[in-house]
């Protein structure tokens, strides 16, 4: 049996997860970038969360956690390193640490980058990872915090599970991401064949996160600057994979 999961449009481009193991009732939101549209899910589907995962302290992945521990009680778990500056958290947790959520087993990985103290929460039996914005849908979260060696560390650390592994990410950045990637590599055919994926969905309003690691693997820039032909394609042949991310990184940044 697999976790249910249910993706949450927030705000204006977030996401929030709601998991739901449908034996024992026991649900869990990852991440909380805005009340209603998420209570009004918990309400429609009759769910009482019983823990909250937080990712990292940006304010649209965190805004409604106080609310929503209030309203249910629900044990408010994210890393150690920034609880100074999460909401008030019941879990203290950091790189390796071992959960129990819905009944699954669930593994915290450190993603510094985006942010210092950025975690993402992975699922091994469900096959999920949630990986907010650090490993995005084609794309990685902007480097605010972190130096682009932490954000590259991080990305080997999620590019390592198995492919097969279902990435939940915060935003709906993938379009933009799709034409930033077309940039880097435009003969890529998985790319391209992504690409057209992505804009009929868009499309017809459906939401292209999550995705599968497998596909990121195959078509994510962020992912791929170790490869000799993505290095060719910026001019860095000679360049560690570190100089290479950072400027793939640095291009997005003016894109
Ligand atoms: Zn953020
Ligand atoms: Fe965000």
């Amino acid at each position: 049996m697999t976790l249910a999961l249910f993706t949450i449009p927030c705000l204006a481009d977030n996401y929030a997860f709601v998991l739901h193991n449908t034996v024992t009732d026991d649900c869990a939101l990852v991440d909380a970038p805005e009340i209603a549209p998420i209570e009004a899910f918990l309400d429609r589907h009759s769910l009482t969360l019983t823990d909250i995962l937080i990712t990292h302290h940006h304010y649209d992945h965190v805004e409604g956690v106080e609310y929503f521990h209030n309203r249910f009680g629900a044990r408010v778990i994210g890393a150690a390193a920034d609880s100074h500056r999460l909401p008030r958290l019941h879990v203290e947790v950091a790189e390796g640490d071992r959960l129990t959520i819905c009944g699954e087993d669930c593994t915290v990985i450190d993603v510094s980058g985006h942010t210092i103290g950025h975690i993402a929460f992975h699922f091994p039996q469900s096959r999920y990872a949630f990986t907010a914005d650090s490993l995005m849908a084609m794309g990685c979260g902007r480097l605010f915090e972190g130096t682009p060696d932490q954000m590259w560390q991080s990305l080997l650390k999620l590019r390592a599970l198995p492919s097969d592994t279902i990435i939940c990410s915060g935003h709906e950045y993938t379009a933009g991401n799709a034409k930033f990637a077309l940039t880097i590599e435009p003969e890529n055919p998985d790319l391209v064949a992504r690409v057209a994926d992505i804009t009929a969905a868009r499309t017809e309003g459906r939401p292209t996160v999550p995705s599968l690691l497998s596909l990121e693997i195959a078509t994510n820039p962020f992912l791929r600057a170790d490869l000799a032909q993505v290095k060719a394609a910026v001019g860095m042949e000679n360049a560690s994979d570190t100089a290479v991310f950072a400027e793939i990184r640095a291009r997005k940044d003016r894109f």
